[in-house]
């Protein structure tokens, strides 16, 4: 399996995350605690976090995804926690793709019993058609058809995280 074709180039995955950070930081322009989700979510927090100034705060949660394949198990674990509390606190959670919602839905119910102020959830890529569950998800960086994608983060058996843009995985 190889990436092919280039399905968002490195200038419009900037354009759009300097989009979403703009819009985010309208939404919650004082305070605010960005929550990603490892690995696949670095690259992503990483652009947006440096689109936004004044104060934010940022923390890390590592959950179970597609182990070597590309298809769902729909079993999420967890499996690294957060460092801080989340009481009293505007969370924006970050997550690379949603795929069938299921991770999505985990984390939000774990993070909502955390008696945040407020919680939404930003991705990168939202594939509609694949939804299982319904997560609602605030913020959409681009809503893509069902193909597995590599790159900006996302990887394949810890591959091709490193593309600065998004490609198809044929
Ligand atoms: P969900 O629980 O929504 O089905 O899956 C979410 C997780 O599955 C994502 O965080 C990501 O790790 C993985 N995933 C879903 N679709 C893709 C894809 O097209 N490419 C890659 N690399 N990972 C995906």
């Amino acid at each position: 399996m190889h990436p092919t074709e280039i399905l968002l180039s490195q200038d419009q995955i900037q354009k759009r995350v300097a989009e979403l950070a703009a819009e985010i930081r309208r939404d919650f322009p004082n305070d605010l605690h960005l929550v990603a989700v490892l690995k696949g979510a670095f690259v992503f927090l990483s652009d947006l976090v440096r689109h936004m100034s004044g104060h934010v705060s940022l923390d890390f949660m590592a959950l179970s995804s597609y182990a070597k394949g590309t298809t769902s198990s729909g079993e999420v674990r967890l499996l690294k926690d957060l460092d801080t509390t989340l009481d009293g606190k505007n969370v924006v959670i970050i997550e690379d793709i949603v795929d069938t919602g299921l991770t999505l839905m985990y984390l939000q119910d774990i993070l909502r019993a955390r008696n945040p102020r407020a919680l939404r959830t930003a991705c990168l890529l939202s594939k509609p058609s694949r939804r299982q569950v319904d997560a609602k998800v605030e913020y959409i960086g681009f809503a893509i058809d069902d193909r597995f994608v590599v790159g900006y983060g996302l990887d394949y058996a810890e591959q091709y995280r490193n593309l600065p843009y998004i490609a198809v995985l044929e």
